[in-house]
């Protein structure tokens, strides 16, 4: 493969990155940078899941490590497991939202939707998505690699005032 520059590889990457539907709503100024890296790897099922590394050759147990069910894949951490459903249920009655996301076609669903309403609406459900799913994955790496883990109680209300912080400073600066 011949060399390739630096502008040519981001175009690619912009490219790349701008067909995936979930970019346009993830890469928004809104949206903290290191959320919207995990959010983004999450949408293209490219996060180290256990399930991604034994596709890779390494040899792992399965275990989800929020619920102890036997099972990790992308999917089931941040929809199917039962600790991430309660964060969700918490985060829902937060943000005056229906039902937890069941899928992440669902989540697009629902920002499509939202993006119809006002731009409030509309902004701090992105937040929200986005910043719960940054919790799930860092809450996940946290018990694995320091062994310390947050109560669903504790996670949510982190959560919480994580997306009122963020709200906060994106209502300042429009
Ligand atoms: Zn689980």
């Amino acid at each position: 493969m011949g060399w390739v520059g630096v502008g040519v590889m981001f175009d690619r990457l912009r490219t790349k990155l701008a067909i995936v539907p979930w970019f346009r709503i993830i890469h928004d100024k809104s949206v903290k940078p290191k959320h919207a890296a995990i959010g983004l790897l999450a949408c293209q099922n490219k996060l180290p899941s256990v399930d991604n590394l034994q596709q890779r050759g390494m040899s792992l147990a399965n275990r989800c490590v929020l619920c102890e069910s036997p099972e990790e894949t992308t999917s089931h951490l941040f929809f199917n497991c039962s600790y991430s459903f309660g964060i969700w249920i918490s985060v829902c009655n937060r943000i005056s939202w229906q039902s937890p996301p069941s899928s992440l076609a669902h989540m697009l669903q629902w920002c499509k939707h939202y993006n119809k309403v006002k731009a409030r609406g509309k902004l701090v459900r992105r937040v929200a998505l986005v910043t719960t799913l940054y919790a799930l994955w860092r809450e996940r790496n946290s018990r694995i690699f320091q062994g310390k883990s947050t109560s669903s109680s504790n996670l949510s209300q982190q959560i919480g005032h994580s997306i009122a912080t963020r709200m906060y400073h994106c209502e300042r600066s429009f």
